[in-house]
């Protein structure tokens, strides 16, 4: 059987032939028909993230799944289309014992694809049932935004949740950064009518303006405050800036991750006076639960009404798994790797 591998720690992936999937009987065999990239996959490819199944030294990339249900069982049906959850619980913490691995507190989860469990980019996996999630059949192949969709939504809610601490309104949104993350959460927050500013490097983004949205190429001067900053660029600079560019009880949300070794710049009366005296957060965000899996998909079936092709538009290359360079370079919105059709 195919599957992409890399070798945790060190640079470099390749497809390999590794044996054949043993599907367990407490488990779904699920043939895997796409697996969408992201910047963790690339963090992994060059050596600065992952760790490999207990015992093992390769790992088996893909935590962006979507696949069909190969035999009846477990309550599925043989043609279900499912994704599945990334991360696991660590067996031993409040959060996990709560359904909730995305906020463990021991860090000793594993995540497919990522962190001790072998991923899906491979021709079929054996999955735990309670991991799998239902993709309704007419969502066809967006059912691959199903994982990156949940982190949105799952950010969103931690954002609604610390601003609604105190008397709060989100009506004015910056998202910084128009990749498949940015554009997501772009869609979401126009599901919900806030006035959202979404900026980014390239001179032009239709796809964001045909949401409503305002799209602003970076360095066009002051965009005024904001409610809520959602940081999805990467870039720990701009994740610092976000603290500054808020509204009186705004909140600013990191779903980016930049691992560069540097210093950011912070004004001093930003974070000691301003942060203080207009009770402003920042916050980091990661992963999600079960239930921004399903807000995910409901919201993928509105996106797609809402804006008939936007999403398509989105998945903006679609390639084999020898291919896999390419997607893992692609910069022109989400990239998947196709398994099977
Ligand atoms: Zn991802
Ligand atoms: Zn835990």
């Amino acid at each position: 059987m195919k599957a992409l591998v890399v070798e945790p720690g060190r640079a470099g992936a390749r497809v390999e032939d590794v044996p054949d999937t043993v599907v367990g009987v407490d488990e779904v065999p699920v043939r895997v028909l796409e697996v969408g990239v992201c910047g963790t996959d690339r963090e992994i490819v060059h050596g600065l993230f992952g760790i490999a199944p207990e015992g093992e030294e390769q790992l088996v990339l893909g935590h962006e799944a979507l696949g069909v249900v190969e035999r009846d069982g477990h309550g599925f049906s043989r043609g279900d289309l499912v994704s599945a959850t990334v991360r696991r619980s660590c067996g031993h913490c409040l959060a996990c014992a709560d359904a909730s691995p995305d906020s463990c507190l021991t860090g000793d989860y594993s995540e497919r694809g990522i962190t001790r469990l072998h991923g899906f980019a491979r021709e079929l996996v054996g999955e735990d049932p309670a991991q799998l999630v239902p993709i309704p059949r007419d969502l066809r192949r967006l059912g691959v935004l199903a994982e990156p969709l949940s982190d949105c939504v799952r950010a969103l809610r931690h954002a609604r949740a610390i601003g609604g601490r105190q008397p709060w309104e989100l009506q004015r949104a910056l998202v910084i950064g128009a990749g498949a993350i940015g554009t997501l959460v772009t869609f979401l927050l126009r599901l919900d009518g806030v006035e959202v500013v979404t900026t980014a490097l390239e001179p032009a983004k239709p796809l964001i303006e045909e949401t409503g949205a305002e799209y602003v190429p970076v360095g066009s001067g002051d965009l005024g405050r904001f409610d809520l900053v959602v940081e999805c660029a990467g870039n720990a600079q701009l994740m610092a800036d976000a603290l500054g560019l808020l509204r009186r009880s705004g909140v600013a949300c990191l779903l980016g991750i930049d691992g560069r070794e540097q210093k950011v710049e912070l004004d001093g009366r930003t974070i000691g006076v301003d942060a203080v005296l207009e009770n402003r957060v920042l916050f980091g965000s990661v992963n999600a639960r079960r239930e921004d899996w399903v807000a995910g998909i409901d919201a993928l079936d509105e996106m797609r009404r809402r804006w008939p092709g936007a999403l398509d538009q989105l998945i903006g290359l679609r390639v084999p798994l020898d291919r896999f360079e390419d997607a893992l370079s692609f910069s022109g919105g989400k990239a998947t790797l196709v398994l099977s059709d």
